[in-house]
Order: C-alpha cells, then sequence, then structure tokens
C-alpha cells in the first residue's frame, strides 16, 4: 500500500480473485494443470490465437519468442529505446545484439517504421515493436517492410492486452487483436498491468511451426507434462531439445482468469478517463497528450503527457505530489543506462526528448472523474 492520496494505479481485486485462489487451493494440484490449460484457452479465444502459452513472466516470453525465431551470436534485434529493458536485456542474452531505432514523434512515442528500414543490415533477423501505453505501433507499416525484407516481428504487448488492431484510417480489417498481428506477441501480468497476477505473462502466436517449440523450450525441453503423465496419457517423457522452466503456476492462473473476465470492461473505463483527460487538457499550450487521437483503439495502460520543457515537467511532478497524487516515468530511453551506454553510442533525439519531458499520470478503473479534473487543473495552472 501507499499513502499517496491519488495512486498511479490500484488493482481490482475482490471476491472472483479469492474465490479463484481458494479454487486452487481445494484442488490440490499446484503447477500446469487445469487451471493454466483454461487460463490458455480462454486468452487465445479474446486474442482469436491459434496458440497461447502461459508463461512465469513476460521477460520469460521475450526470451522464448527470441530463441523462437532463431536469434543467436551475430544476429540483430531492432526495437525501440523507449521502452522497459526486458527485450534489449533478452536481445543480450540469447547473443543477439539490440539495434535502437527512434519513436515516431512525441505525440506517437512508437519505434518509427523508417527509422527501422535504416537500421536493416543482413545481420537483422527480427523487429520487436512496443505499443506504448497501449497503444499499437504502426504495424501496417511495420509488417509490409518486414515481409518485405524477411524478418520475424515480436510485438511487445505488455501494455496493450485487450487492444484490437487497427490500421492507419483506424479500420481494424482482419479482426486481430495486438499481439496476434505479428510472428508472435508477449504479454505481462506483473502487479502493474491491466490484467495483473503478480507475475505471470503469456505468449501469443498464429505460428504453428514456432508453437510446438515453444511449448517444449517453456519446460525444459521436454515432450510431455506431468499433468499428462498424471491423468494417463503419458507414461513417460523425452528432452528433445535444451529448455528453460517459463512455466506459469495454478493459482496465478487462476488469477489471470478472474482478472480476464474483467479486462475489457476495465480497458472500456480507462478510455472514458483518457477521453476526460483530453478534453480537459484541450489547447493547453504547455502539454502535449500522446495518442490523443486513438483513445478508441487502445487498452489505455498509461496516461503520458509531454511538457514544453523538463522544467514545466519537474514543476508539474512537484505541484501534484504536493496534492498527494503519484506519477511516473516510462521510460527513460534504454541508451541512457550504464550498462548500455557505454556498448552503444548512438543518440535518438525525439527518445532522449521524449524520456526529459514526459509523464505517467494516474489511470486504472476505479480512478473518479473528479480526481482527473483536478490533476488536469493543477496541470493547467503550472506556469
Ligand atoms: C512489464 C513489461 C515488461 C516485463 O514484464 P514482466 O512480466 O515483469 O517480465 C516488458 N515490456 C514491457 C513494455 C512492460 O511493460
Amino acid at each position: 500500500m501507499t499513502d499517496w492520496r491519488v495512486p498511479l494505479s490500484v488493482l481490482d481485486y475482490g471476491v472472483e480473485e479469492a474465490d479463484a485462489a481458494q479454487r486452487v487451493i481445494a484442488s490440490k494440484w499446484l503447477s500446469m494443470g487445469a487451471e493454466v490449460l483454461a487460463f490458455e484457452r480462454e486468452f487465445a479465444a479474446m486474442q482469436s490465437a491459434r496458440h497461447a502459452y502461459a508463461v512465469s513472466s513476460a521477460t520469460a516470453a521475450l526470451h522464448l519468442a527470441i530463441h523462437a525465431v532463431g536469434i543467436g551470436p551475430g544476429d540483430e534485434i531492432i526495437q525501440p529505446a523507449l521502452n522497459f529493458v526486458a527485450s534489449a536485456n533478452m536481445t543480450l542474452l540469447a547473443g543477439g545484439t539490440p539495434v535502437f531505432a527512434d519513436i515516431c514523434s512525441l505525440a506517437e512515442p512508437t519505434i518509427d517504421p523508417e527509422h527501422v528500414e535504416q537500421l536493416i543490415t543482413p545481420r537483422t533477423k527480427a523487429v520487436i515493436p512496443m505499443h506504448y501505453g497501449g497503444n499499437l505501433a504502426r504495424m501496417s507499416e511495420l509488417l509490409e517492410l518486414c515481409r518485405r525484407r524477411g524478418l520475424a516481428v515480436i510485438e511487445d504487448s505488455c501494455h496493450a492486452v485487450g487492444a484490437a488492431y487497427h490500421d492507419a484510417h483506424g479500420r481494424s480489417p482482419h479482426g486481430l487483436m495486438a499481439g496476434s498481428i505479428g510472428d508472435l506477441g508477449t504479454f505481462s501480468f506483473y502487479a502493474n498491468k491491466n490484467l495483473a497476477c503478480g507475475e505471470g505473462g503469456m505468449l501469443v502466436t498464429n505460428r504453428d511451426d514456432l508453437a510446438e517449440r515453444i511449448q517444449m523450450m517453456r519446460s525444459h525441453g521436454m515432450t510431455r507434462s506431468s499433468w499428462e503423465r498424471h491423468h494417463g496419457r503419458a507414461g513417460s517423457y523425452d528432452i528433445a531439445l535444451a529448455g528453460f522452466n517459463y512455466r506459469l503456476d495454478e493459482l496465478h492462473a487462476a488469477l489471470g482468469r478472474a482478472q480476464l473476465a474483467k479486462l475489457l470492461g476495465g480497458n472500456e473505463r480507462r478510455r472514458q478517463l483518457l477521453a476526460r483527460y483530453r478534453d480537459g487538457l484541450s489547447g493547453a499550450e504547455r502539454w502535449i497528450m500522446v495518442f490523443e487521437h486513438g483513445i478508441e483503439h487502445s487498452s489505455g495502460h498509461l496516461m503520458v503527457v509531454v511538457a514544453d520543457s523538463p522544467e514545466t515537467r519537474a514543476k508539474a511532478v512537484h505541484a501534484l505530489r504536493e496534492s498527494g497524487i503519484q506519477t511516473s516515468m516510462h521510460y527513460p530511453s534504454i541508451l541512457e543506462f550504464t550498462g548500455f551506454r557505454g556498448r552503444f553510442s548512438q543518440t535518438l533525439e525525439r527518445t532522449h526528448q521524449f524520456a526529459s519531458r514526459a509523464m505517467t499520470l494516474p489511470l486504472h478503473p476505479g480512478l473518479s472523474t473528479e480526481h482527473v479534473d483536478e490533476i488536469v487543473h493543477i496541470l493547467r495552472a503550472v506556469a
């Protein structure tokens, strides 16, 4: 618990989650059983995806995805520097090299397809777009580019659970969801995500050729799970390849199912609050709201504004804190971390500007419109 009067995010947990946990305790089966199978089936149905694999985190899902498409030493993966560090870390730990592309603009802080194209070399194997705040990267352009150049697309969809695909004209021609547009999609159920289990994630794909490999790599390279053996469907197992233990347990899967049932309603409420923020901030000279024209397609994970200067942001953070209102920052540029600075001497001007001026404001399904109005009032008063 925090002592913020208006925290960034508050869990939507109640009797549904308590019942789910109780169900697992009564079942006396703790990992990779009926709850995990049901969670995967329900998640795949929501995504209209052929395969969904529950895993222990989105970082695990990214690691599996990078291995599944065959990234190894010398291979390059183009990705945004404006992201949580997991995709860059997993690229490095798989022996690959992250190549960082700039964002489209301060108002559209997702990976710029034109810059991606300039960065492609004979060693490039994949692109990892990230759907910032729950707003889709320019997927039509990226898909066209990646198909033409033979590159895999791994969507870091951690912010975009429940967001529908749309093209540049706002059309949703394929009935696809974020995470099921490219070759693979990764989701996080970390404690502060739209669908929260504490820890957990999902790896989604429509490619049958990747699915079997992912399933084995998730659990030691085993061909059969202990659930299948317990239920008499298999007597023994074989090891087909070197794998990880990235399994999800039953308790987290049961919590995930309770949260999945609330997801789309919660996202709708988030979009209503985003629209209220947008209307309140319209015409405010010092502030740009990211993706303000795309609210109807967003999962509403984050509410982010960009100040006209780092000083304006600092004043706003201070004024909001004085009123008990929490803020955050998604994200510092990966290029500015100590572990990356020495290895990557690049500069990305738009990413740098964004990281020095952006601010994340409270957003969750239980936030009141009065609190939104209060926050807007404080931002508009920053001189
Ligand atoms: C949360 C998050 C991750 C990491 O998820 P974990 O489940 O904590 O491993 C990766 N990328 C993005 C964009 C995230 O928001």
